[in-house]
């Protein structure tokens, strides 16, 4: 423990909460668009922007910036034109990884320079670096939370977003921008491989106990900063690796909370012993009834209501009724 002088671990322990607050506030974004696995994708470009940046002796945190949301906005461009997710994920993998280890070979760099934004080094994080950290962490935690209904619109229903006029491509856009600041924002605690796990395993585990969107939001974000800070420091106990760690104890987190989750959907089917069955039913594309009612209250991630997924949009259960919001009127079940 005499490594652990108070500088060096307070350091550390301030990068590690906002990277815990910052990656599942994005990650919840991505899950809600079943896009689990894209900061993965963005992390692994970020390795060939690592790379530039030590072969260009500009700063190697900057550079995977640039590289990462370039990379952003080509996944968007080829969602956009119908390419097949996980292939246009599949090409990041590789091409990144592979781009990376031949441009830091060229650069005249061993793979052990690599290996620390691989795997974070979040103990050799200086003030220069941390004040990077800090500052694209609260852009993220301010654009997630601040724009948090509009971007649930989005992620949520695309068609519904769109009949209410807020522009879908944009804010897809700033969703992939956002996850790619991320990851280079994590690129330092957990590093660019796990950056991943930590945008999305706190946010698997919250949806087990939580209902509404928001609910699920705040408590992916205090998990992740649990999960960051005691990893940290329990790494640095043990002398281990910290980014390790830190996804070990969030998926630790999970494993306890699924049996929780089960437990609740199970006491909610017994409450509501049809609300299953109809669900399933309803699932097979049952066409809508349209009903020109005049709705006081607006249904939203956090109204407090039961959303359901139906096929590409929620609808709201409340009143023995359930139906969803659809431009200017509801369409009834
Ligand atoms: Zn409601
Ligand atoms: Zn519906
Ligand atoms: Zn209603
Ligand atoms: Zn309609």
């Amino acid at each position: 423990m005499d490594l652990l002088t108070l500088d060096f671990m307070l350091r550390a322990l301030l990068a590690a909460f906002v990277t815990g607050l910052a990656a599942p506030a994005v990650g919840t974004y991505l899950v809600q668009r079943r896009q689990a696995l894209m900061g993965d994708g963005i992390g692994h470009v970020a390795v060939t922007g690592v790379a530039v940046g030590l072969l260009t002796h500009t700063s190697p945190v900057l550079a995977a910036v640039v590289v990462a949301v370039l990379a952003a906005l080509l996944i968007e461009a080829m969602r956009d034109r119908g390419t097949s997710g996980d292939v246009a994920l599949a090409l990041l993998f590789y091409g990144g990884i592979a781009g990376g280890v031949l441009i830091t070979g060229l650069a005249g760099q061993s793979a052990a320079t690599l290996n620390r934004f691989l795997f974070g080094s979040i103990t050799t994080v200086d003030s220069g670096d941390l004040g990077v950290v800090v500052g694209l962490a609260v852009v993220v935690i301010v654009v997630a939370l601040g724009l948090s209904a509009r971007l649930f619109a989005v992620a949520q229903d695309p068609d519904f977003a769109r009949v209410a006029g807020l522009r879908v491509g944009a804010w897809n856009v700033l969703v992939s921008v956002l996850a790619a600041v991320t990851v280079t924002v994590a690129m330092r605690t957990v590093g660019l491989l796990l950056v991943s796990a930590l945008m999305v395993v706190p946010v698997a585990t919250a949806q087990q106990v939580t209902r509404t969107f928001r609910a699920t939001l705040l408590g992916s974000m205090a998990l992740g900063t649990v999960a960051s800070v005691a990893g940290l420091v329990f790494s640095a106990y043990v002398d281990a690796a910290p980014g390790a760690s830190i996804v070990v104890l969030a998926l630790a987190g999970f494993c306890l909370a699924w049996p929780v989750g089960a437990a609740l959907r199970r006491r909610q089917r017994m409450l509501s012993p049809f609300g299953s069955e109809e669900e399933m039913v309803l699932a097979v594309e049952e066409p809508h009834t349209v009903v020109p009612e005049d709705h006081g209250h607006e249904h939203g991630p956090d109204c407090g209501h039961r959303a359901v997924q139906h096929g590409d949009h929620v609808d709201y259960v409340h009143d023995g009724h359930r139906h969803a919001p659809h431009g200017g009127h509801y369409d009834e079940h």
